[in-house]
C-alpha cells in the first residue's frame, strides 16, 4: 500500500476576466482565460496510521515556504490550519463522495503567495484532491475530481486541466483552449492581501463597464500571437482594485512606463503579470518595480495543472 504521494500545481493568472454580472446564489458570472504558470505549490501527503484518535478530525496541515522563498513564515502564518483551510475542505468534500475517512498528513511547500490573485488556496485544493485520489487508488477521473472541486471553490476546476482554459459559469466550468507556448511572464504581488468577496462586493457598486476582452484572448491565442495577446488582455476587476489599493495602480503604471507590451491584474489581485518577450526584458521590468512589490517572479506560462511527482 503507498503510503506518501508528491503533487506538483501551478499557480493562475487571467488573461481576460469579463464579469457578466450578480447571479441569484451571490456569486458573479464570469467569461475568464485562465493560464497557468510555472509558480508551484507542492504538496506531500502521507497516511496517518489508522487510529481512533486521528477519526472525524480531518487532515493535518503542515506550511512551510516552497524552494523559491516567495512566501516567508510571516506571509504563510495567515492560513488557517483548521478546518477553513482549502484542503481540509476538499478532503471533507472526498469523504463525503467516497464515505471513506481519509486521516492523511498533508505538508505544503508554498511558492504561490496568499490571497494575491493566483488561486494559491484553490490549488492546494485541487493537488489535495489529486493526492486522495493516487494514494487510495480510487481511480477518479480528471473530469469527476473536477466536479467533485468545483464543490470547494470556483477556481479549484481549472487546475485539473491546467495550461490555456476558458472558465465559465462562476469560473467551475472549464473548456481547454490551445497552449500558445512557453511565453514569458513577470508577476509581482504588492504588499498586500485583498479579498475577493470584498472586491466582487465593490465591484456591484462601481459604474459597469465591462472590458469584454475575452474574445479578443482567445483569437489571439488560438493565433500564436504575442503582441496581440498583449494588447487584448483585460480585466473588469482591474479598475476596482486599483481604486481600493492605488498601489496596484501605481504597479501597473509603472510597468506600462517602463516599457511591458502587456500589463494586467490578476483575479481579484493585488497580484499584476505583464507578459513579456525575454526572460530579460522581465528582469529589466522587475528591477522597475521592486521597490513597489514583496514578491516579484520571471517565469513561463505551464502546459500543464495539478500533476503527481514521479519521486
Ligand atoms: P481566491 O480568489 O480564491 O480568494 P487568492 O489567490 O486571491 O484566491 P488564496 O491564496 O487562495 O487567494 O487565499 C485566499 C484566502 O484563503 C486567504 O485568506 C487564505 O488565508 C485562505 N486559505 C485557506 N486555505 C489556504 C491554502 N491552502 N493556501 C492559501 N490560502 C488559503
Amino acid at each position: 500500500m503507498q503510503k506518501s504521494v508528491t503533487i506538483c500545481v501551478p499557480a493562475k493568472v487571467n488573461l481576460s476576466l469579463d464579469v457578466l454580472g450578480p447571479r441569484p446564489d451571490g456569486y458573479h458570472e464570469l467569461v475568464s482565460v485562465m493560464q497557468a504558470i510555472r509558480l508551484y505549490d507542492t504538496l506531500v501527503l502521507e497516511r496517518i496510521p489508522d487510529h481512533p484518535a486521528v477519526k472525524g478530525h480531518g487532515p493535518v496541515i503542515e506550511l512551510a515556504p516552497g524552494p523559491l522563498g516567495t512566501c516567508s513564515q510571516e506571509a504563510l502564518s495567515v492560513v488557517p490550519l483548521d478546518e477553513t483551510n482549502h484542503i481540509s475542505k476538499a478532503v471533507r468534500a472526498m469523504e463525503n463522495k467516497t464515505g471513506t475517512p481519509f486521516p492523511v498528513r498533508v505538508k505544503v511547500f508554498k511558492d504561490i503567495p496568499v490571497a494575491a490573485g493566483l488561486a494559491g488556496g484553490s490549488a492546494d485544493a485541487a493537488a489535495a484532491i489529486c493526492g486522495l485520489n493516487e494514494l487510495w487508488g480510487l481511480g477518479l477521473s480528471r473530469q469527476e475530481m473536477a466536479d467533485l472541486g468545483s464543490e470547494v471553490g470556483s477556481d479549484v476546476p481549472f487546475f485539473f486541466f491546467g495550461g490555456t482554459a476558458l472558465a465559465t459559469g462562476r469560473g467551475e466550468h472549464i473548456r481547454q483552449l490551445r497552449y500558445p507556448g512557453d511565453w514569458h511572464i513577470l508577476v509581482v504581488k504588492p504588499p498586500l492581501s485583498v479579498s475577493t468577496p470584498f472586491i466582487y462586493k465593490a465591484y456591484d457598486h462601481y459604474p459597469q463597464c465591462s472590458s469584454d476582452c475575452t474574445q479578443g484572448v482567445i483569437a489571439a491565442l488560438e493565433a500564436g500571437d504575442f503582441v496581440s495577446a498583449c494588447r487584448s488582455l483585460g480585466n473588469d476587476l482591474q479598475p476596482v482594485t486599483s481604486s481600493h489599493f492605488p498601489i496596484v495602480a501605481r504597479v501597473l503604471a509603472r510597468l506600462k512606463e517602463a516599457g511591458a507590451p502587456g500589463v494586467c491584474l490578476s483575479g481579484s489581485g493585488p497580484s499584476v503579470y505583464a507578459l513579456v518577450d525575454s526572460p530579460e526584458q522581465g528582469q529589466d521590468l522587475r528591477s522597475a518595480v521592486e521597490d513597489l512589490v514583496e514578491v516579484a517572479v520571471v517565469t513561463k506560462f505551464c502546459s500543464l495543472g495539478v500533476e503527481t511527482l514521479c519521486v
